[in-house]
């Protein structure tokens, strides 16, 4: 027989151990994600197969067959660990991006790399430094080791990086830049991200976060992991959650020289990134015609949400990623309204944005829906 518990209910609000957690843990505001299709169903009595998630920059096409596959078949090792060290996507990595392995740390999506490297370099009280209107996720890496934000700035919604390197200070261990970034999609050139290491003093980490690389056209790409060889403080980190397809998978990786990746891998648990994800990892990273479809299928769905918003009169930030941040006033009103009609997309208020919404790209008939929708929302 069960044995129920026979003291009386405490609350944990009041308790001790609530009451002497460190505060700076207790001042994070938690992460708002993209809202899931079944509770939007659930709340708006809206059919599941006909709601349309453009809330969290996932790929339209869903994941590459040859990543479904070897999922499939990495099932049958599930009931062993997986590789902690991750030997065979390491290597393919390497030989892709012609790294030496020791120099890549793998992460539980690159979220995990973000959180690494604040914890293996950055004490309490120390502080790190990242733009306004960036990744929401750089305060919680950085409150959550009790470090001291710097929030420079943001120079038309995009990173001023001269303004970025005038504000480190001493104590400053740490910097975050996202290129593109998210979620106002806005690139800096490789010239200028060049100019922000070369004036970045070595005792400070930088994290060029490249979570949406793979959109950028050839003409705009530049050679961040080559600098990583000029660069002992530059971390470079890419994920397989956005243009490859793998975002429920969480797989991430950063490139570092090898004393800095020791560090990393020190604080990192030993089997973060799981058998099924490692093969379906290795899989989509050798599957360049997925890559090379859904950067054309994005470069379309991109100029069809451009254009819409210019046919609205809408104002919005020219996009380098797969994402468009638009202007449309009231956001949590026309939020309200697109959510009746069966459309997710993100309400941006949390990074100080409450006029904005960021609408991920879709497949075309999806960003017509949505343009649709958003027309008679805006019109309301
Ligand atoms: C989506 C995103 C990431 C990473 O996500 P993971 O799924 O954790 O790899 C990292 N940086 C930026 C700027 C992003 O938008």
């Amino acid at each position: 027989m069960m044995t129920t518990p026979t003291s009386p209910t405490r609350d944990a609000s009041t308790d001790d151990v609530v009451r002497d957690a460190p505060a700076y843990i207790k001042a994070i505001a938690p992460y708002q994600p993209g809202k899931p299709i079944e509770e939007v169903a659930r709340t708006h009595g809206l059919d599941p197969a006909r709601i349309i998630k453009l809330a969290s920059n996932e790929n339209p096409l869903g994941m590459p067959d040859s990543a479904r596959r070897a999922a499939v078949d990495a099932m049958a090792e599930v009931a062993r660990y997986p590789d902690g060290n991750g030997f065979d996507l390491k290597q393919a990595l390497a030989a892709r991006y012609r790294v030496p392995a020791e120099w890549l740390t793998l992460g539980n999506g690159s979220n995990d790399i973000l959180e690494l490297v604040a914890r293996a370099l950055c004490r309490a009280g120390e502080s790190i430094v990242f733009s306004e209107y960036a990744f929401a996720v750089y305060p919680l890496a950085t409150l959550g080791v009790g470090a001291r934000p710097i929030v420079v700035p943001s120079r038309e919604f995009g990173h001023d990086l001269e303004a970025m390197s005038d504000a480190v200070t001493d104590d400053t261990r740490v910097m975050f830049v996202a290129n593109p970034n998210n979620p106002t999609g806005t690139f800096a050139t490789g010239d200028r991200v060049r100019r922000l290491l070369e004036r970045v003093p070595s005792r400070v980490a930088v994290v060029l976060d490249e979570a949406y690389t793979e959109y950028l056209e050839p003409a705009l790409r530049y050679d961040s992991l080559g600098w990583t060889r000029t660069f002992p403080n530059l971390i470079v980190s890419r994920t397989f959650s956005k243009a490859y397809g793998l975002a429920g998978l969480r797989v991430g990786f950063a490139v570092a020289q090898a004393p800095l990746t020791n560090l990393l891998n020190r604080v990192r648990q030993p089997f973060n990134v799981n058998v099924v994800a490692q093969a379906a990892a290795m899989a989509a990273l050798a599957d360049t015609a997925f890559i090379d479809r859904s950067r054309g299928l994005n470069r379309a769905g991109l100029e069809q949400l451009q254009a819409g918003f210019d046919a609205l009169g809408l104002r919005y930030v020219p996009s380098f990623a797969n994402f468009v941040l638009v202007e449309v006033g009231d956001a949590a009103a026309v939020n309200e309204a697109l959510l009746k009609a069966g459309v997710i997309v993100r309400p941006v208020a949390n990074y100080g944005l409450p006029r904005w919404l960021r609408v991920t790209v879709g497949l075309p008939a999806e960003n017509a829906a949505f343009l649709e929708a958003l027309a008679a929302a805006v019109r309301r």
